[in-house]
């Protein structure tokens, strides 16, 4: 997990802790990541999904881990990054007993640290299961609104995107109005669905996809969209390429492929690799980070600690749009791509918090 020490002069950027725990009660492994602790507790989601290892599941929860101290940073909250996984064993996804003893055995993980982590939800994880999470550990956060928490953050989430979306179109096109804009989303769940229903009331033409075909039934309650297959949508000729399923959604192999202008979408680490930001730059696509267009649901999470207010965490979001713009204007000054021009600004906060503190340890 070494950096480039030329890319971090003033500190390093090397995760703080990882535990990785076997289960008493359901046997499966458990996993938290805390990347970085400078700017507040580490706030990750807890992913459930099926690994093929739990090695595999570690390396998710670094990769993870790591983004969120830089999504933290770039949406200028007080809060590091961190990850939580539930390596979940084949076949459907685990229900009754079996999944409260899995929430229960990531809640005796989460404990560990004692409050260096504070979970939420993830692919894979509800509010419902924050709240059995909540049985054994006070390190929760997106219970539901009537257990005191901010709820399911993905409609925030959604807004965020947007609202990203709408500094990029401005950016490319000239006009925030996204009206008439051809918008492909791939991975309709939570954060997807939403964002199709925002997007066609703005007056977007959809093509909605998502290998669960279940999904499918969106199509028919909003207008001007239609169905595609997850390969065919990743690669139609529309404005905006939306990737909301899960990472990587784009790689070596279908980059050169992709017909869009610009990929906005909700994904965390939609690049199977951070080089391909400048290849989508080559291809004329404009690259809006993933970090700062999906910071909603951080966001949401960070207002509902500070005690939550809806309005507030809905205003502060929807700023992602000043937020993008400022960073797409960067980088056009500077030569360089949107991504770098935001690992840029997350570390310009984080040194600035380096040097904040060692001032504080040297005069305190
Ligand atoms: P979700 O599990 O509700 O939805 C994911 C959807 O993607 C599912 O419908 C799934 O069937 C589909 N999918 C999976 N693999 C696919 C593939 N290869 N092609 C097409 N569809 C595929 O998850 P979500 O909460 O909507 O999150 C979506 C993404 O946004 C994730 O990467 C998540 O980390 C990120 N994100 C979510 C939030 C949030 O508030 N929920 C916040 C920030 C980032």
């Amino acid at each position: 997990m070494t950096e480039d020490a030329s890319t971090t002069p003033l500190m390093s950027l090397e995760h703080e802790e990882l535990v990785i725990r076997k289960g008493r009660r359901s046997g499966v492994y458990t996993v938290v990541a805390v990347h970085s602790t400078r700017l507040g507790p580490a706030l990750g989601g807890c992913r459930l999904w099926r690994y093929a290892s739990s090695a595999d599941g570690a390396r998710d929860a670094l990769r993870l881990s790591r983004t969120m101290t830089f999504k933290a940073a770039a949406a200028d909250v007080r809060l590091g990054g961190g990850k939580g996984v539930i390596c979940a064993p084949p076949g459907a996804p685990p229900s009754g007993r079996r999944r409260r003893d899995m929430l229960h055995d990531f809640a005796d993980t989460v404990n560990v640290l004692e409050g260096s982590y504070i979970t939420a939800e993830d692919v894979g994880t509800s509010s419902a299961d924050m709240v059995t999470i909540a049985e054994r550990s006070k390190y929760v956060s997106g219970l539901p609104r009537s257990k005191g928490g901010s709820g399911d953050p993905s409609p925030v989430t959604a807004l965020g995107v947007e609202a990203a979306m709408r500094a990029c179109c401005e950016y490319r096109f000239g006009t925030r109005d996204l009206a008439g804009k051809r918008v492909a989303i791939v991975g309709v769940g939570r954060v997807g669905s939403r964002l199709a229903r925002r997007l066609s009331k703005a007056g977007v033409d959809l093509v909605l996809a998502d290998i669960d075909e279940g999904k499918r039934t969106l199509v028919e309650l909003l207008p001007r969209t239609r169905w595609a297959d997850p390969n065919v949508a990743l690669q139609a000729d529309v404005d905006i390429l939306a990737p909301c399923a899960l990472g990587g959604a784009i790689n070596e192999t279908n980059v050169g492929r992709l017909r869009c202008s610009v990929v906005c979408g909700s994904a965390n680490n939609q690049l199977s690799h951070e080089g391909l930001a400048e290849d989508l730059e080559a291809h004329g696509i404009l690259y809006a980070p993933d970090f700062v267009a999906n910071a909603g649901g951080l966001i949401n999470i960070a207002v509902e600690l500070e005690g939550y207010d809806p309005g507030e965490a809905r205003r502060r979001t929807a700023a992602i749009e000043h937020t993008m713009a400022r960073l797409l204007n960067e980088a056009k000054e500077s030569g360089t791509t949107p991504l770098a021009a935001a690992n840029q600004l997350a570390r310009r906060r984080l040194e600035r918090s380096a040097s904040a503190e060692s001032t504080h340890a040297s005069t305190g």
